[in-house]
């Protein structure tokens, strides 16, 4: 495909504003792309190299104003080519204001269509511009850039331009990407056209919904697989639906990040019943790929790790490579976090990992200062099985095959207990870690999915300052603590201070800080009955929380939900603490 022929197809789709005819503009394009359909997939997203690959033209905004100052004439240095990109405001824009005398002056010179771009001559030229490194490479990108703009049109130079600053701006994401593959090669025609008649009768539109969907929904599972457009656009064209089913993950090709959006823990009890939580560990996220140590050279690593975004970061993290290549032997996709510790095992602060993870010199020197482990949390793949439409509670289930309960894999409980999830928390917070997750234990893995089926425990939106009324003893080890405090709101109108119950605060304090609360406390205790005390009232508590209730359990007529210890409030007395006027207008508000 003639580049000029991309670029005119891209200035539609631009022009384009309503969704559904933008799609069908994409799907023409790739049903007329032939053997650049998997080229033409990723440039119409801005894209060079597939998702799962990391590797970047690395060619800077100033190297590419360089080549259009070039490319523009003798009088055209780079500062006027950032001049007009301050005045126009993209770059696009600039490039295609210039006369480079693409095909028009080449043609004026005889030279025919010979030397027009082609989508592939663009490809090849930008991924030998990638690949070029060491002494002089910049100079020999800015070679090549020039000699590509040399021959472009203006409205070549503005999709190149764009092209190399990866950023296309035709209003074309990933789902309309998606939707024209399906649309071009898996759908039937007659259906797209009913999906988009105003007049077709209801029936038929929605049948024809439905079978665009489903083509769509294989779409979907291929590129969540695969990560690659382009590849997934030939399979769909030339293997049709079995070939994009037959779709599997690769090992050393990374997939996105499941994400987790906020919720309570009764967002995930009223949706899912049995609830599986773990720990939110306060580290960087990484996808461990293992190829199980087959029969690979001397020093080479058969270990791939890699960040959030995709990128490679083995090299930054020795110990977690030894670690998967002594504890694996066979080849696995897992994701999880990698975690700054102390000699104990211990969480250290998430400043630390930083200082670790995507490091390229000193790494060993690092490695003394600052231990980094490996917290599993999930399964995509073993030995052969993909394992992404499991569920939560299956693929753990695998995990834990494969390293045993130890410290990394995540310690899942599965509960519809809110009480246990409570316990689970502080559990969590007294070891240092950020909070918890809760999954739907029934949800598959749904690569780049910021969906409802993970969620992070919301930190709560507003606290009340409560004064400590009373007290529980703890249990076990804590038998020498107070652990368990009973936290009270003021009434406004009364005369001699009068309290009224809320509720009780057990989570979020750790050890430490219970013997200082203690030791404080201790001296208040006006009675005392089995484990409980009554105190008198002299400390202010900062308590968290997820919902108010009206609830007869206590004197207040409220129950705080989840309350959790946030601070002594050392500035506040009983008497300006929050009045239970305050929690009545804060539980109507909900
Ligand atoms: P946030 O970064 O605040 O959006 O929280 C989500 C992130 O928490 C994920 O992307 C992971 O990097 C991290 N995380 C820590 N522990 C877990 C876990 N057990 N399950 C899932 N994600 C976790």
């Amino acid at each position: 495909m003639e580049f000029a022929a991309f670029t005119a197809r891209a200035d539609d789709i631009d022009a384009e504003a309503a969704d559904l005819a933008k799609t069908a503009l994409v799907r023409d394009l790739f049903a007329a792309a032939g053997d650049d359909l998997s080229v033409v997939a990723r440039f119409v997203q801005g894209r060079v190299f597939p998702a799962w690959d990391s590797t970047t033209l690395d060619i800077g905004p100033s190297l590419c104003y360089e080549a259009i100052a070039r490319a523009a004439g003798q009088n055209v240095t780079a500062a006027a080519v950032e001049d007009r990109l301050a005045e126009m405001g993209e770059i696009g824009d600039v490039a295609a204001s210039f006369d480079f005398g693409g095909q028009r002056g080449l043609a004026a010179f005889g030279s025919g269509g010979q030397s027009n771009l082609t989508v592939e001559g663009v490809d090849e030229a930008l991924r030998a511009l990638a690949a070029a490194s060491g002494s002089g490479s910049q100079d020999r990108k800015l070679d090549t850039l020039f000699g590509l703009f040399n021959r472009c049109s203006p409205a070549e130079a503005r999709y190149l331009a764009r092209l190399v600053l990866a950023e296309m701006r035709i209003g074309v994401g990933e789902g309309t990407v998606r939707d024209a593959i399906a649309e071009a090669f898996l759908a039937d025609a007659a259906d797209a056209a009913a999906v988009r008649d105003d007049d077709a009768d209801d029936e038929q539109v929605t049948a024809a919904r439905e079978r665009r969907d489903t083509a769509i929904e294989t779409v979907e599972r291929a590129l969540q697989v695969s990560n690659d457009y382009g590849r997934v656009a030939v399979i769909a064209r030339d293997e049709g639906e079995t070939g994009l089913d037959a779709v599997q993950l690769e090992v050393g090709r990374p997939v996105q990040a499941m994400l987790a959006q906020a919720g309570t823990v009764l967002d995930a009890l009223d949706a899912w019943g049995d609830v599986a939580v773990e720990t939110k560990f306060d580290g960087a996220r990484v996808q461990v790929h293992y190829d199980g140590g087959s029969e690979n050279g001397e020093g080479d690593t058969d270990v791939s790790l890699f960040s959030r975004n995709m990128e490679d970061v083995t090299d930054a993290l020795p110990e977690v490579v030894e670690f998967v290549e002594r504890e694996v032997d066979v080849p696995v996709i897992l994701d999880g976090e990698v975690v700054a510790v102390d000699d104990d095992g211990s969480p250290l602060p998430f400043q630390e990992i930083l200082r670790r993870f995507r490091r390229k010199h000193d790494v060993d020197r690092m490695r003394d200062e600052v231990t980094v482990e490996l917290r599993a949390f999930d399964c995509l793949h073993v030995d052969g099985d993909d394992l992404l439409a499991e569920s939560v509670t299956d693929r753990h289930d695998r995990l834990t095959d494969l390293l045993g309960e130890t410290d990394a894999v995540s310690n899942l409980l599965l509960t519809e207990d809110a009480e246990e999830i409570e316990a689970y928390e502080a559990e969590a917070l007294d070891a240092g870690h950020e909070g918890i997750m809760l999954k739907n234990p029934d949800a598959p893995y749904s690569p780049g999915k910021r969906g409802k089926n993970w969620l992070k425990r919301k930190p709560d939106v507003e606290t009340l300052d409560l004064v400590v009324t009373g007290a529980e003893w703890g249990e076990g080890r804590r038998a020498t603590f107070l652990g368990t405090f009973l936290v009270s709101a003021r009434v406004e109108e009364s005369e001699d201070a009068e309290f009224r119950t809320l509720g009780k605060v057990a989570t979020g304090i750790t050890d430490e800080r219970l013997a200082e609360l203690t030791e404080r406390l201790e001296p208040d205790i006006v009675a005392e009955s089995g484990t409980q005390v009554d105190l008198r009232p002299t400390t202010v508590f900062e308590v968290g929380y997820e919902e108010i209730q009206q609830s007869p359990t206590y004197s207040s007529g409220y129950a705080l939900r989840f309350p959790r210890f946030v601070e002594v409030r050392e500035d506040k007395t009983p008497e300006t603490a929050d009045t239970l006027e305050r929690v009545e207008r804060l539980a109507e508000q909900q």
